[in-house]
């Protein structure tokens, strides 16, 4: 998820390494550090690990004063995902004796058992991460050739990575290995890369090789090989990459809102991989288990979140009313700490955040658990405040969001709330057979997204023909009330236009007075049993000549009747059909922002982690 960088050749490594770190820290990271063996006077078998909390200017400020010659060496910036932000499970993560260093991008998914194993053969761990297991298989399997043991640890791993491993006595070799986490080989002048984009290694050239997953790169000092997992030689095409990609890493991006939007097939993936048992239509959710028992006697949820978070909240209250037997109330948390509720011990509060800061939300649930509640929360970055305070909570896994408007996490968090919700709701009324179709429909989401975004030429084309107008409505019943609100709401914060998002069934109650032919609707209607009533609401706007753009599902025909335009997407369960519904939502949002020259990845006024109340 995160950064690395790795140098091999006859530079000193430490500022090469140092300055592609920077270069990776638009990526967003909360840890840094650096592996590099021997010095300038040639002394062999000794490693130097230099690791900081914070930022890459803390590893600086550490290393400074220290004379580094080594010319071969790690380095990367963590994103954690398993276990808290701190220096010791920042990466380089290192062997029992010192020798081997490995730095990781991604999750190992197997890690626990492989932890048993290994430790019941002697090693000893020092950290909370998953990537250290692979540290010490290298160890148990090295026996003089590095690429050797790199091969047979890889063997035993399941997950995603792209891993960089050296050794204190194997003289400038580097052995890298990537499945699932993005690894780019750079080609220098009798010197060699890698890096996990190209703008790190941007200064230094322009001769790259994408490795594809399950290939293994050997870096040394005069040459590079690439091979197969079967060891068996590969011939790959070396790419000669232009300034224009070199310098903008936004994988080929003009926004990262953009990449995120189409980041969404993996965010969703990751997050119910490993998080569901298909043959028992049930979820499992780890960091639930440790309060399980509470968890079976709460009668009342309450959501607190804010801004996408509150929408998520907000439709999260119709899947816990559909699953489970819990009273569930969402609030806005600002508002939370002005409320009397009956907060106790029967009462679970469920925080939900991208950032884990939110400083709204993290004054609500410290109230909320002054009076005894059961604390949870959904957090996107490990770590942080409220994955703190919280007594059981689920990660996103869905890596950074840069853009400041939430896409891929608001996504990423209906999927989890759906599974938390299944999670209670099979010790209670869930049936076997209920189960396992929401877990069948789970899974076919990412590749229903995916269809979506192979249309995003038609929703372009839509968009523009809607951006010249200063008004909009937005509306949706049920599950997509939220989804109209949250329509609405992408637009607003990165088109600077008005945009309202209504219960269809509220518009006849005041907004409808705002309705002419200069003020369209986006009418969330799919085939549901509300589509009878959204149809009704949607000839209302009609016969007061408004124009109506519909998201829906194809065949529909009633809804071509009342719409002018109309967005086809994918069908699943009804509980479901938000995920799907909102990505045309965040793709008309942002072709809008983009004709009117927005700046759409920080928009005005805005900022990305709300950490003032
Ligand atoms: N899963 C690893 C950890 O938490 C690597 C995270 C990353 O990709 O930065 O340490």
């Amino acid at each position: 998820m995160c950064g690395i960088i790795c140098y091999c050749g006859k530079r000193q490594a430490v500022p090469i390494l140092i300055n592609g770190l920077k270069r990776l820290e638009y990526r967003g990271y909360d840890s840094a550090g650096f592996a590099v063996v021997g010095d300038a006077e040639g002394e062999k078998g000794k490693s130097i690990v230099v690791k900081a909390k914070g930022r890459v200017s803390q590893l600086e400020k550490k290393k400074s004063g220290m004379e580094i010659g080594a010319t071969f060496g790690i380095a990367h910036t963590r994103w954690a995902t398993h276990g808290k932000p701190s220096e010791v499970n920042a990466h380089p993560q290192l062997d029992c004796k010192g020798k081997i260093s490995v730095v990781h991008n991604g999750i190992i998914e197997n890690y626990q058992e492989l932890k048993r194993e290994l430790e019941a053969k002697g090693h000893v761990f020092k950290s909370d991460t998953d990537t250290e297991v692979v540290v010490h298989l290298v160890e148990e399997y090295f026996q003089g050739n590095l690429e050797n043991a790199v091969l047979r640890t890889v063997e035993r791993l399941s997950g995603t990575f792209g891993i960089a491993v050296v050794h204190a006595d194997i003289d400038h070799e580097i052995v890298i290995v990537k499945r699932g986490s993005p690894i780019i080989i750079g080609i220098g002048e009798n010197e060699y890369f890698a890096a996990s984009d190209s703008s790190a290694l941007a200064p230094y050239t322009n001769r790259m090789i994408y490795l594809s997953d399950d290939e293994i790169a050997i870096l040394t000092a005069d040459d590079y090989h690439i091979k197969n997992l079967k060891n068996e030689d590969l011939v790959k095409k070396i790419e000669v990459l232009d300034d224009m990609e070199l310098h903008v890493d936004k994988k080929g991006f003009e926004h990262y809102m953009l990449k995120e939007i189409f980041e969404q097939p993996e965010s969703i993936q990751n997050a119910f991989r490993g998080r569901i048992i298909e043959g028992e239509g049930v979820s499992k959710l780890g960091g639930l288990e440790p309060v399980l028992d509470r968890i079976k006697k709460i009668k009342k949820l309450v959501i607190v979140s804010c801004g996408t978070s509150y929408y998520a909240g907000l439709l999260g209250r119709y899947i816990f009313e559909h699953l489970t037997q819990l009273d569930v109330e969402v609030e806005v948390a600002s508002e939370f700490r002005y409320r009397r509720l009956k907060l106790n011990e029967e009462v679970m509060v469920l925080a939900i955040s991208q950032s884990g800061e939110t400083a709204d939300t993290l004054a609500a649930i410290k109230e909320a658990k002054r009076k005894g509640a059961l604390i949870l929360g959904i957090v996107n970055a490990v770590g942080t405040a409220i994955a703190q305070i919280t007594d059981a909570g689920v990660y996103n896994h869905a890596g950074p969001e840069i853009g400041v408007a939430s896409t891929k996490i608001y996504t990423s968090q209906l999927v989890i709330l759906t599974l938390m919700a299944l999670f209670i709701g099979r010790y209670q009324s869930v049936s076997f057979m209920e189960g396992a179709e929401i877990i069948r429909a789970i899974t076919r989401l990412p590749e229903q997204v995916r269809e979506i975004l192979d249309n995003a030429e038609q929703i372009k084309e839509i968009a523009l023909k809607y951006a010249k107008y200063k008004n909009y409505l937005y509306i949706g019943r049920l599950f997509n009330f939220p989804t109209a609100m949250e329509g609405a709401l992408k637009l607003k914060e990165i088109s600077y236009v008005h945009a309202e998002g209504y219960a269809a069934g509220e518009m006849k109650h005041g907004p409808i007075s705002l309705i002419d032919k200069n003020f369209p609707t986006v009418a969330i209607a799919p085939d549901d049993l509300t589509l009878d009533k959204m149809i009704s609401n949607m000839m209302e706007i009609k016969a007061r000549d408004g124009k109506i753009l519909s998201v829906t599902n194809d065949n529909v025909r009633k809804v071509a009747d009342v719409s002018d335009d109309m967005i086809i997407v994918p069908r699943t369960l009804p509980i479901l059909q938000p995920i799907l519904n909102v990505v045309p939502m965040q793709l008309f949002a942002y072709y809008i922002a983009r004709e009117k020259g927005r700046d759409i990845d920080k928009p005005r006024n805005l900022a990305k982690s709300v950490t003032v109340e």
